[in-house]
């Protein structure tokens, strides 16, 4: 059984346009992924692509001005707003982007475990000694306080952890030993879900990765995929291999269109050299060679 499924799900935010007026902004549509216990499922995509919100809305934290459609559903239970709030922060567990999410006027060894052996336990696991336990995240370097959220959601008995681009800031030797240890909780039983620019990080460590465009998914492929081109399907998935400084280092021509500005066929078209008429309508998600891509012409 999947432990999240996410299907065709839509996010809008109500805005005012002009004077009272109102308009709807969508930011994400037809995003679809499932995440299975024991595996790391890496999401990757250039900024505004949807990740975040992904993560977001799975926790039920997005802004109050915000409108979900489509299906979100928990080991086969409807994510109902109620069921998120009772899982946050135990069983379902965010590893934010930003260190700030550390609470500033509490030590460091209490955010991550009331009992403090278990605590100074977590923390050593992280490379971060004794001492660290008794300090508040200001005393921390960025790196040590970025340690020190990974081990937060390692010391619950997370069955989901969304890890939101938890190396960024560490050096290369760290953020390797952080991957390990989210490996080993896969290992263990959860289901990582991980969120990342970095893909070669994602190859490394990742059993799938799921490609985001423009708030769609256009391609969920195994990581192994990834090893040759012509193993992808969606012609974006192709672009960011091609893209990867040990392939051929080329960079992908034109701009992700922003939300409001989509197009109401394929997200990717104005990018794509293989587009024909049939690509002015939108896309749907279907399996091909084992895997999900969103391209009329994939196969
Ligand atoms: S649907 Fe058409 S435009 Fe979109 S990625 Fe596929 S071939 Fe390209």
């Amino acid at each position: 059984m999947n432990a999240l499924e996410v299907k065709n799900l839509t996010v809008s935010f109500l805005m005012y346009d002009k004077g009272i007026k109102k308009k709807s902004l969508q930011v994400i549509s037809d995003l679809n992924i499932t995440l299975k216990a024991g595996e790391i499922h890496a999401i990757a995509g250039s900024s505004g692509s949807g990740k975040s919100l992904l993560a977001h809305a799975l926790l039920g934290i997005l802004p109050k001005n915000a409108v979900v459609g489509g299906e979100m559903s928990w080991f086969g239970e409807p994510l109902t707003p109620a069921l998120q709030k009772k899982l946050r922060g135990n069983q379902l567990v965010l590893v934010p982007q930003s260190v700030n999410y550390l609470d500033p006027l509490m030590r460091v060894g209490k955010q991550i475990c009331k009992d403090k052996t278990t605590a100074v336990e977590t923390l050593k696991k992280y490379e971060l000694d004794e001492k660290s336990a008794g300090k508040y995240p200001f005393e921390l370097s960025g790196g040590m306080a970025r340690r020190a959220l990974v081990a937060t959601a390692a010391a619950t008995n997370a069955r989901v952890i969304i890890a939101d681009e938890p190396t960024p800031g560490l050096s290369p030797a760290l953020a390797e030993s952080a991957m390990a240890r989210f490996r080993a909780l896969a290992d263990d039983g959860a289901a990582i879900l991980l969120i990342t620019h970095d893909i070669d990080l994602a190859l490394r460590y990742a059993d799938r990765i799921s490609v985001f465009y423009a708030g769609t998914t256009v391609e969920t492929a195994a990581a192994s995929d990834f090893r040759a081109e012509e193993l992808l399907r969606h012609p974006y998935s192709k672009a960011l291999w091609r893209a990867m400084p040990q392939n051929k280092f080329e960079p992908t021509t034109g701009t992700q269109p922003y939300a409001g500005a989509l197009p109401s066929g394929c997200v990717f078209a104005e990018r794509c050299s293989l587009r024909t008429d049939a690509c002015n309508v939108r896309p749907t998600f279907r399996t091909v060679r084992e895997g999900e891509v969103c391209c009329h012409h994939a196969d």
